[in-house]
């Protein structure tokens, strides 16, 4: 298996060269050494979804574009997804069989904007920028977020899909408010880090949270600092997983705080899973929370709790590539 520290090596050497893809197509992943001969433009992406997502955010940051603009484009292709039943209108719905969307995105600046608990609107994502551009408030939640969506050109939208109608019929046969089951198994946000060419980060974070939850129920996605967070001088990280998790430690504000002490983005997000566990003890063995950061100098990383979560990294030297993240258990 080509190791890591080959890799850079090849990487360094041959940056961009067609032998560089093979040797991404090992399961290379880990990132437990420096990696910055990737370096920006970069974009990275949680879970499979990432790649198809990548592919729309690459296109604006090889055209010089901004990383915001990149982003947001970027995570619409998950909320587009008439099939996703994790992101958008297509995702699972809660209790009442409503599907609610979160999200929210910061820019360079720190200006960000979010919004939660919306329904029939088919890019949040979207909705949440001009929360950030067109208000003097960061938040915006339910039929409130709905009526300034409206206001604002969106359009409602009834869309239900069909997989995800099913498995809500099967699910009210039992009708089983089971969180900690539904917390392992049935989740899985896109959150997406970009750094462009004047070297400025932001993010983008977008889901219909957990399947079946209790009406009304937020989870991490759209809360800044837990779903997402965007330090300009040092780095950016995105969360995916159990929200109730990440919102009590303040996950990613966490992961960037540990940058900013001097942690790798691969040390950050595992230190910040280790703290997730040493609060909850035996009870972190029975979910799952992932978290991917990338710091200035394009380095970047990501680290779960359980096995099973990846996230898709599209650079200058990476062709738009999935890396296993190590897991604590
Ligand atoms: N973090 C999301 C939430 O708690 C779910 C997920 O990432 O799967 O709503």
């Amino acid at each position: 298996m080509t190791t890591r520290r080959k890799f850079i090596q090849a990487a360094t050497i041959g940056a961009g060269i067609l032998s560089t893809k093979n040797l991404f197509s090992e399961n290379l992943s880990n990132l437990r050494e420096p990696n910055s001969a990737f370096n920006k433009p970069i974009v990275i992406s949680t879970w499979d979804f990432g790649i198809e997502a990548n592919i729309d955010a690459w296109k604006i940051l090889n055209g010089n574009g901004r990383a915001l603009d990149a982003v947001e484009a970027g995570v619409k292709v998950a909320e587009n997804d008439l099939h996703s039943t994790s992101v958008g209108l297509a995702g699972l719905p809660d209790r009442e069989g409503n599907t609610t969307l979160d999200a929210c995105i910061m820019d360079e600046n720190y200006n960000c904007g979010s919004v939660a608990f919306l329904e029939k609107i088919k890019n949040p994502i979207s909705v949440a920028r001009m929360v950030m551009e067109k208000t003097p408030h960061i938040m915006l939640v339910g039929a409130g977020a709905k009526q300034f969506a409206l206001e604002n050109g969106f359009k409602e939208d009834d869309y239900k899909n069909p997989e995800s109608v099913k498995a809500y019929k099967e699910w009210l046969k039992e009708s089983k408010y089971d969180p900690m089951f539904d917390m392992k198994d049935q989740h899985d946000t896109i959150g997406m880090l970009a750094m462009d060419e004047k070297n400025n980060l932001s993010g983008a974070c977008t889901t219909s949270g957990l399947g079946f939850k209790m009406r009304g129920r937020v989870g991490d996605s759209p809360i800044i600092g837990a779903g997402l967070y965007v330090d300009n001088e040092i780095g950016a990280a995105t969360a995916t997983g159990v929200g109730e998790e990440v919102i009590r430690i303040a996950g990613t504000h966490l992961v960037v705080e540990m940058m900013r002490n001097g942690k790798s983005p691969y040390e950050a997000c595992k230190a910040a899973i280790e703290r997730m566990v040493k609060i909850r003890k035996e009870k972190s063995k029975d979910f799952q929370v992932g978290f991917i950061a990338i710091n200035k100098s394009g380095e970047f990383g990501g680290y779960c709790l359980q096995p099973g979560f990846n996230f898709a990294v599209y650079s200058n030297n990476i062709p738009n590539q999935l890396f296993k993240a190590d897991s604590y258990y």
